[in-house]
């Protein structure tokens, strides 16, 4: 009885993840969670952790995707892993644009904020939220045009994000990262 409690109230914040994908997709991830599959399937398609550790490899990596992607759009300031954002706001990443005063000028200051999670993650799980992130430099909603420029920087990009999101439902589940024996092996004071 108390079992079926729990399950009833886990269950809607499992998919929240997954809101907006057809029913017949949200099904077939909770039947792999289940089943304890999810996990292998995910590490089998996705094999190995980046090694993109610390915030400067993390500056130079998401310089590297603009200079390819988005010359012309305005420099970063700042580019970091937060351990602040909170996944369960679904907020994976951030973006922000402070206007300051310099002398008499309005300047834009543009930073990137990525999940800390992301640090123990596949390189593919990396580049999607970061090309979502650079997305934003240039168009700040989430419409057709912000998914073509995603899509345009990563062309595998809603593939990507759905595997994402499955792996972010069985993190929630309380399902054991896929690559957790090789997290391990890369931060060895845990
Ligand atoms: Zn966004």
């Amino acid at each position: 009885m108390a079992l079926r409690r729990i399950q009833a109230m886990s269950r809607p914040r499992r998919i929240q993840y997954l809101a907006g994908y057809p029913p017949t997709l949200v099904a077939e991830i909770q039947r792999l969670i289940d089943e304890e599959r999810l996990g292998p399937a995910l590490r089998k398609r996705y094999p190995a952790l980046h090694t993109v550790r610390s915030d400067r490899a993390l500056y130079d990596y998401v310089g590297d995707l603009k200079t390819n992607h988005l010359r012309s759009a305005p420099p970063l300031s700042h580019v970091s892993y937060d351990n602040g954002l909170h996944v369960i706001r679904n907020a994976l990443g951030l973006h922000t644009t402070i206007a300051r005063v310099q002398g008499n000028k309005l300047k834009a200051k543009r930073e990137i904020r990525i999940a800390t999670l992301f640090r123990d993650a596949p390189e593919a799980f990396l580049r999607m939220i970061v090309v979502h992130e650079l997305a934003h430099l240039r168009v700040s909603d989430h419409d057709r045009a912000f998914y073509q420029l995603c899509c345009h920087m990563e062309p595998d990009y809603h593939q990507l994000e759905f595997d994402l999101r499955a792996w972010l439902t069985l993190r929630e589940a309380g399902g054991s990262s896929p690559w957790a024996d090789d997290a391990a092996a890369l931060n060895p004071d845990i």
